[in-house]
């Protein structure tokens, strides 16, 4: 017998919003669905973004749609968030927000003050004004902790598009400068934390009806994310974080379909997509010009940026000017590198990019080597046969590609 989702995890993640319910109604299959999972034993977690209501009223609202649930079993972003900040040992929070996150706060042991707090979360509710926002980047500035509970701009309302909590953290983070620690979905902590206490991740699916946060959010979190859908949304690429592993209508399809599991591949998700440029400087010996960054003590090609306005070999040449100053002359592009494997960074302010890198072959045209010394180490002619071991992975390459390539690498 073939398997069936819901017989190939033991942990059920569900959506809320568009899965379980929509407004005041119970989906078709959805409470049957549910409750079979239960009588089979099954542990099963319902997680919303809306950071307002208490995990007590959530359940409250499940039990009167015919769903046996347990408070226990209810992970809000208020409640992750408050789980979260326990866990880091903060001790003391500002809150903007309702008073559902008040209250999730206080049940973790933490004192929701406004002097000096270790920490200001940042949700919403209908009362947020002007002074909370105000209130919030007082204490950022201070030193605080700038959390927000999840990263929505909008919730849908009967009479229209209502701010969410994302609106307000945007705002905050626009008059501080400073960027926060989200919880709520797309973000993988608010899987970690509906996770907290299992051990094996994967034995965990995600079922949702937004490919943008359930999805996302499942494959940033390394779970398999099954979509509620009456028809796939079209992928970018067969890695597409967005991209659902199976699409049920109903929940009923989770014992009819079967699914493969997500798997992880060996890059982050990134938040941005930018276009960079490279260069291979050979001098008269036939040398390449290698730089040791300061970021991770190892030797690179010139590398950077292309910046709003600027063509791609002004960039080239600017970057190589800033980095080592010398004065180049592009002799041609050598190749064109954006597999994700290679070319997504992860930096330690948590900002991760992906590059789209052009390579060009250069020569020296003049100036004397000198490595700035915010970005590089060191910097230095190397013998492209004898190239040092602490080398970016796929620079090599990039050089081989440059000096024996004849034809444009795209890879
Ligand atoms: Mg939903």
């Amino acid at each position: 017998m073939i398997s069936m989702i819901a017989d190939q995890f033991e942990t059920f993640l569900f959506d809320l919003d568009g899965v379980i319910y929509l407004g005041d109604e119970a989906l078709p299959h959805a409470v049957d669905g549910v409750n079979r999972l239960y009588e089979q034993n099954k542990r099963i977690r319902f997680l919303t973004n809306d950071p307002r209501p208490t995990r007590q009223a959530v359940a409250s609202r499940l039990r009167e749609l015919g769903i046996r649930v347990d408070k226990e079993e209810i992970v809000t972003a208020a409640w992750a968030t408050a789980a979260h900040l326990r866990r880091e040992g903060v001790t003391t929070a500002a809150a903007v927000g309702s008073e559902g996150l008040r209250t999730e706060l206080r049940q973790q042991g933490i004192t929701v003050t406004n002097e000096s707090p270790d920490a200001v979360v940042v949700g919403v509710d209908e009362q947020t004004t002007y002074a909370d926002i105000r209130r919030a980047t007082r204490h950022i500035d201070q030193g605080a902790q700038f959390v927000g509970t999840n990263p929505d701009g909008a919730f849908p309302t009967p009479d229209g598009p209502a701010p969410g909590a994302g609106a307000i953290v945007r705002a905050v983070e626009t008059s501080t400068g400073a960027s926060p620690t989200v919880v709520g979905k797309p973000e993988p902590l608010m899987f970690e934390m509906a996770l907290e206490g299992t051990d094996v991740v994967q034995n965990a699916v995600v079922i949702g009806d937004n490919p943008a946060t359930d999805i996302l959010g499942a494959h940033r979190a390394g779970l398999t994310g099954i979509l509620v859908a009456d028809e796939a949304p079209i992928a970018a690429s067969s890695q597409d974080f967005t991209h659902p592993d199976e699409v049920i209508r109903s929940l009923s399809g989770l014992f009819s379909h079967t699914v493969t599991p997500w798997d992880n591949p060996q890059y982050s998700w990134p938040a941005d997509i930018r276009p960079g440029v490279g260069a291979v400087i050979l001098n008269e010996s036939g040398e390449v010009l290698l730089l040791k960054r300061a970021d991770k003590e190892q030797w690179a090609l010139p590398t950077g940026t292309v910046e709003r306005g600027e063509a791609v070999e002004e960039a080239i040449l600017r970057e190589v000017q800033e980095e080592t100053g010398l004065q180049i002359t592009v002799d041609r592009l050598t190749g064109v590198y954006s597999h994700p494997e290679q070319q997504v960074f992860s930096y330690p302010s948590g900002e991760t990019v992906h590059f789209v890198t052009n390579c060009f072959l250069c020569s020296v045209d003049g100036g004397t080597l000198e490595a700035d010394q915010d970005e590089a180490l060191d910097v230095r002619f190397a013998d492209t046969d004898r190239l040092p071991n602490r080398i970016l992975p796929m620079h090599p390459r990039w050089i081989t590609d440059a000096v024996e390539g004849t034809n444009v690498t795209i890879a």
